[in-house]
């Protein structure tokens, strides 16, 4: 079913969260152990994050350096798709600009509606680790409504091949929004003309990026409607669970940690009072965007579902 009909057809707020694929060599079980803790809260989606190649460097004989291409999470496909089969719940495969070409991102659509996958997050990606800013494929997409506009054009039987009467795929699009705006944007504003260009071209609903300040997140909606956004925008959360997450996740998502949060965590000093302290932060939160008749409340485990559990105990 698609993500937009859950949204449509829900009565109250949903739960729904995000996990990353386990580390090359890891079996299938390690993403169960971090499903089934959820499983309780009736998630109607999972969303399941695309990693792409990363460059590193082996020491030949010689004392010389081989550049390397490895992926070291693959398999968001084949987990979209034992996910599907284990739980019957619906399960969102992250597509990326990043490393495809459009032929390559054709084929893996066709793959993703051959499983029975009817929904897709469409994003960019982000540079790789040793490039300094987004190099798109020479034959792929640079923005993600290139992107969406290549699944529209299949989902109305027009691929890449001139031939005619095929068949089409019925994908439902959701893309990525930034209440802090992205990093990379001069500042909001064009930031949300982007994001409403990927939305006219076909995406469905947005999923933000995480943020700890609520206001941010109504500031953020309400500018999308004023400027003429209309689909639903789920808010996502991320509990912090390290004491390395203070400085991680501001610098890596570009995201402010609010005066009052920051103040105590400058008072934890262990990782288990840094969790404590972003269960409770994330059940105010969550509580807050609830009250407030949000669509649902998107939860990023980050490989690890304790702190969502504990968060989604008390709301769901
Ligand atoms: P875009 O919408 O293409 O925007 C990228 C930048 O370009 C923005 O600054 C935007 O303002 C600007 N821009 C857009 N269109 C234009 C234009 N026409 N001209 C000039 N500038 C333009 N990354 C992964 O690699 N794998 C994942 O699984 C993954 N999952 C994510 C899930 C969520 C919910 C979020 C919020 C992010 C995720 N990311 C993931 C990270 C994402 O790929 C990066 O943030 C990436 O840098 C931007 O992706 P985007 O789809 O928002 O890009």
């Amino acid at each position: 079913m698609k993500v937009i009909d859950h949204l449509n057809d829900a009565k109250s707020t949903l739960f729904s969260f995000e996990i990353l694929p386990p580390l090359k060599g890891k079996s299938i079980q390690s993403i169960y152990d971090g499903i089934d803790p959820l499983m309780e809260f009736k998630p109607k989606y999972i969303n399941v994050t695309y990693h792409r190649e990363e460059y590193v460097y082996k020491e030949r004989d010689e004392g010389l350096l081989k550049k390397i291409s490895i992926r070291k999470r693959p398999g968001t496909v084949g987990i979209c798709a034992a996910i599907m089969n284990k739980y019957n719940v619906d399960a969102i495969p992250h597509l990326i600009c990043g490393g495809f070409s459009k032929e390559e991102t054709e084929n893996a659509l066709i793959d993703l509606q051959f499983l029975g996958i009817d929904n897709v997050l469409a994003l960019r990606g982000d540079p790789i680790k040793t490039e300094n800013s987004f190099k798109p494929h020479p034959d792929g997409h640079r923005y993600a409504r290139e992107l969406i506009d290549q699944i529209v054009e299949m989902n109305h039987g027009k691929y890449l091949s001139e031939d005619y009467n095929l068949e089409p795929t019925n994908f439902c699009i959701g893309v990525a929004g930034y209440p802090e705006k992205h990093f990379e944007a001069m500042n909001l504003s064009t930031d949300l003309k982007y994001l409403k260009e990927k939305v006219d071209a076909g995406a469905s609903y947005i999923v933000t990026q995480m943020f700890f300040d609520n206001q941010k997140y109504f500031d953020f909606v309400q500018s999308c409607r004023e400027m003429g956004i209309t689909v639903p925008i789920i808010p996502g959360l991320k509990p912090l669970k390290t004491l390395q997450h203070a400085t991680f996740l501001p610098k890596f998502f570009n995201i402010d940690l609010p005066e009052t949060l920051a103040n105590e965590v400058l008072k934890c000093k262990t990782n288990d009072a840094i969790r404590d302290l972003g269960i409770e932060w994330g059940i105010q939160q969550a509580k807050d965007l609830k009250a407030a008749g949000v669509p649902g409340l998107h939860f990023y485990t980050m490989s690890d579902s304790s702190s969502v559990k504990a968060i989604a105990s008390e709301i769901f």
